[in-house]
């Protein structure tokens, strides 16, 4: 299918999008962004319902992600598992809320995550995953998880080398508290809309490949790609999950360089 190639990104836009302070603001931004969703479905030919908005709340207080469940979001990205955690018991009233581990995780704080979380997306070894499925096994949970894959070649982002993610995923039916939904990248944070593009390109091809290789059990059919600078490049390459946080949430407070070591950021 032909895509559009002139999608620019919106990485210019980064650490200024106002801060939203209201449950009409949050309605506001939740609206804009899934208009852009949909606009990136038309271009591309897709139906705007094989897209979920994951939001990203990390960094955000709790009064902010309490408007932004009454916004109508009930299930949040945090990047970091303690902050996750200590927001999952503060919030324990909302019994709807679901939360999704979007960042990398240290094999010790498995438990944490095989406690309350929904959905991870960082699983990047097999060590990990045997940590995770130990103890989801302990709480009697499952957990839906994203194999994450670096597409950008850097070597400051986590995440599966391409080539060795066929043979990870042969090994993950070993573990049966893990429900394997797909793969998950960051692309290159760069304003160059072509160079973001390929990194997208890349891990629906390796989906692709991979599918017809899956071990039984094994579903790889999610790709988790795209936030607020590049989400609409992302839908327009496939992605079936976009983790848009500034956009929705306003710019955060921290710079990047807090969640992903080794990014130099200017902030504004
Ligand atoms: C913070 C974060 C996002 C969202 O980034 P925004 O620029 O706030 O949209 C997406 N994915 C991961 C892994 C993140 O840590």
């Amino acid at each position: 299918m032909p895509m559009p190639a002139d999608t620019p990104t919106r990485h210019e836009q980064h650490g200024r999008y106002p801060e939203a302070s209201t449950v009409e603001d949050f309605r506001r931004n939740l609206a804009a962004v899934q208009a852009r969703i949909n606009a990136a479905c038309l271009r591309a030919g897709r139906e705007p319902a094989s897209v979920r908005l994951l939001p990203v709340s990390k960094t955000k207080p709790e009064a902010s992600l309490r408007l932004a469940h009454a916004a109508g979001c009930n299930m949040l990205g945090e990047n970091k598992v303690q902050e996750a955690h200590q927001k999952w018991e503060a919030m324990q009233d909302l019994s709807d809320l679901q939360w999704s581990v979007i960042g990398h995780l240290q094999t010790n704080k498995a438990k944490l995550v095989a406690r309350f979380a929904t959905e991870f997306q960082a699983l990047d070894s097999l060590r990990l995953a045997e940590a995770l499925d130990r103890r989801l096994q302990a709480e009697g949970r499952s957990l839906d998880v994203f194999v994450q894959v670096n597409t950008s070649g850097e070597a400051s982002k986590y995440g599966l080398a391409p080539e060795d993610v066929a043979a990870f995923v042969q090994a993950l039916p070993a573990f049966s508290a893990l429900r394997v939904r797909g793969l998950m990248t960051l692309a290159l944070f760069s304003s160059e809309a072509e160079r973001v593009r390929q990194c997208f390109i890349l891990l629906r091809d390796l989906r692709d490949e991979l599918r017809q290789s899956a071990p039984g059990g094994i579903c790889l059919d999610e790709l988790s790609m795209g936030m607020s600078g590049d989400f609409e490049i992302a839908v327009e390459e496939g992605a079936t999950v976009v983790r848009v946080g500034q956009a929705i949430f306003g710019a955060r407070p921290l710079p990047d360089s807090h969640y992903w070591p080794g990014e130099v950021k200017t902030e504004a």
